[in-house]
């Protein structure tokens, strides 16, 4: 296989290594074997330090399997960024169960979805959104509710999150709780802090069993072992090379119920001693401030975060240069965004890719090396891709278009009941990503778009990408978004969404002109519609299908 990528490779980082198969619950016991004084967690003004979060971790674990839990079972999470989820989340990894992490925000009948197909025994949660949990609880296999309070690690009440009285326990009174609901806090001050790892069969355990394709139809649960997720906590370590165990301050802005968020912060962070600063909810003069009062230094976030941080009227009030390395993922960081962020921090921010279904990075830029604006970087160590003729399956040359397939130790082992699926996505030990991307000569991949996205306009293929990266450029742009909508000449024509920056103002008329001497006159937006904000999911992925679906509304009562 032709790997033009290899010769990019810093010296720092091999092309292949061992990944170690044990618990990926370890990380925290080496962690703190090394630094054990050391702050783990950073939390609206309080701190964690590494030996206090394994005690907590400790009695979780003990307290789970005394209401219990065994190896395999499922549990859910479905809690915001807090010490509790990152307690929850080791207690449950070192009796072997099954973390199946749990959007705060589902509505009652995602929630349902989720708890039925994975069959998760227990479910751990914040008061106020117990009631939620307990509606579904009914018709799934739930025989506990944890209930724990954001209050719980709170120094003084602060309404950062939810609005919720202080209350001494821990449980909301204005709910009846009933049985088979317990109290996390008091769970872990009966248990013992007993060392507790339970030996898994880190090829085959699921440490996670992660959901994904919500926002395209029923979401499928990913089954990601111990060792997927142990390799890309370590690829990500090893690519990060010039950071220092023990010493690096991460945002953790990006939510841990996404799998970016759980491998590049939450495992990572663990895994290098670091210290996480939690943010249960992305409000930006507040991650201004963290940055600039705790010298924060790993930034990885989606790119609506750096936008956001980009575009902030006071962001020159903040002394941000503490800032070294941020990572980008989820979805396209448009090249604009990258230089202005560099420029304001003086930190580095590359571009990386990844799924869920691959723990989730495959591809990322060089840091401190050879990068391209635009490109996705290069394969991981340990990770093979390559392109191919989504129709015959044939290899593609650098250059041409094709679907981005991926192999290495990351990749999942497939989708949780679903052997279909499962052999749709896994073929001959590929994933097949479903995006559309091509490799350049060097080897550097370029993602065009999701294939479903690919807008076919009179014959012609348009990736959306490719325009919105052309409106992005405009001055007085802050955020863009393409899609396809339907047209009785065309079949498809294509629509762009604008919002502009707060201090600027741009008509239809001079994007179009923009617009046609930049791209070729089919790709150029036919239409374009002014907006406050666009819709998002919980990283910042527009949700391109709740615009179509406003578009076909539109023309149903046409
Ligand atoms: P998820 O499984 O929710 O993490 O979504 C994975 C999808 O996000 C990928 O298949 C891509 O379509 C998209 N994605 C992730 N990173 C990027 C990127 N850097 N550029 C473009 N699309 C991306």
């Amino acid at each position: 296989m032709h790997k033009p990528w290899l010769k990019h490779y810093p010296a720092e980082v091999p092309v292949t290594s061992e990944y170690p198969r044990m618990n990926l619950a370890k990380f925290l016991l080496q962690t703190t074997a090394r630094h054990p004084d050391h702050a783990a967690l950073y939390f609206l003004g309080k701190t964690m330090t590494y030996r206090e979060l394994l005690d907590a971790s400790f009695r979780f674990a003990n307290a789970l399997r005394r209401i219990g839990i065994t190896r395999g079972e499922r549990v859910a999470i479905m809690l915001p960024n807090c010490p509790q989820a990152v307690i929850a989340y080791y207690g449950a990894l070192m009796i072997g169960a099954v973390v199946v992490q749990t959007n705060p925000l589902y509505m009652e009948r995602e929630l349902l979805h989720q708890l039925k197909d994975s069959g998760a025994v227990s479910i751990v949660t914040l008061d106020i959104l117990f009631r939620r949990v307990a509606q579904v609880r009914d018709q799934t296999d739930l025989q506990t509710i944890i209930v724990t309070s954001i209050q719980d690690y709170l120094p003084f009440p602060k309404n950062l999150l939810y609005p919720v009285a202080a209350r001494k326990d821990g449980m909301d009174r204005t709910v009846t709780y009933g049985s088979g609901v317990l109290n996390m806090q008091e769970m872990m001050a009966c248990a013992c802090p007993a060392p507790i790892l339970c030996e898994i069969d880190a090829e085959r355990d699921l440490a996670l069993l992660q959901y994904t394709g919500g926002t395209t139809g029923l979401a499928k649960g990913c089954m990601l072992t111990h060792y997927n997720l142990i390799a890309n906590t370590m690829q990500s370590k090893l690519w990060q090379y010039r950071n220092v165990d023990g010493h690096e301050k991460y945002l953790a802005a990006l939510p841990f119920i996404h799998v970016f968020g759980m491998t590049v912060l939450m495992n990572l962070s663990i895994a290098a001693a670091g210290t996480l600063y939690l943010v249960p909810k992305f409000q930006i003069t507040e991650i201004l401030r963290l940055i600039d009062a705790h010298k924060i230094t790993v930034f990885p976030g989606a790119p609506t975060m750096y936008v956001a941080l980009i575009h902030h009227p006071q962001r020159s009030k903040y002394d941000l240069s503490s800032i070294k390395v941020c990572i980008s993922g989820a979805a396209p960081l448009p090249g604009e965004v990258q230089t202005q962020f560099e420029r304001l921090t003086g930190g580095r921010l590359i571009e990386g890719y990844g799924l869920t279904e691959a723990s989730p990075v495959t591809h990322a830029n060089n840091i401190w090396e050879k990068r391209k604006l635009g490109s996705i970087g290069i394969p991981f160590p340990d990770t093979d891709a390559k392109i191919v003729d989504p129709e015959s399956g044939e290899e593609l040359p650098p250059g041409e278009i094709g679907e981005l397939v991926v192999k290495g130790p990351q990749v999942m082992a497939g989708y949780w009941n679903r052997p279909e699926e499962t052999a749709q996505a896994l073929r001959g030990g590929w994933l097949y990503t479903g995006d559309m991307a091509k490799m350049d000569e060097d080897g550097f991949f370029y993602i065009l778009d999701r294939k479903k996205d690919m807008i076919i306009a009179g014959g012609f293929n348009i990736y959306p990408r490719e325009v919105e990266e052309v409106l992005y450029e405009h001055p007085a742009v802050q955020d863009a978004v393409v899609v396809g909508i339907p047209d009785a000449y065309r079949g498809e024509t294509v629509k762009a969404y604008i919002v502009c920056k707060s201090d600027a103002a741009v008509s239809a008329e001079e994007l179009d002109a923009w617009c046609r001497t930049r791209l070729a006159s089919f790709k150029v937006p036919r239409q374009y519609e002014f907006r406050k904000e666009l819709p998002k999911s919980i990283i910042g992925k527009v949700l391109r299908r709740k615009l179509l679906e406003e578009e076909m509304g539109k023309a149903k009562h046409a």
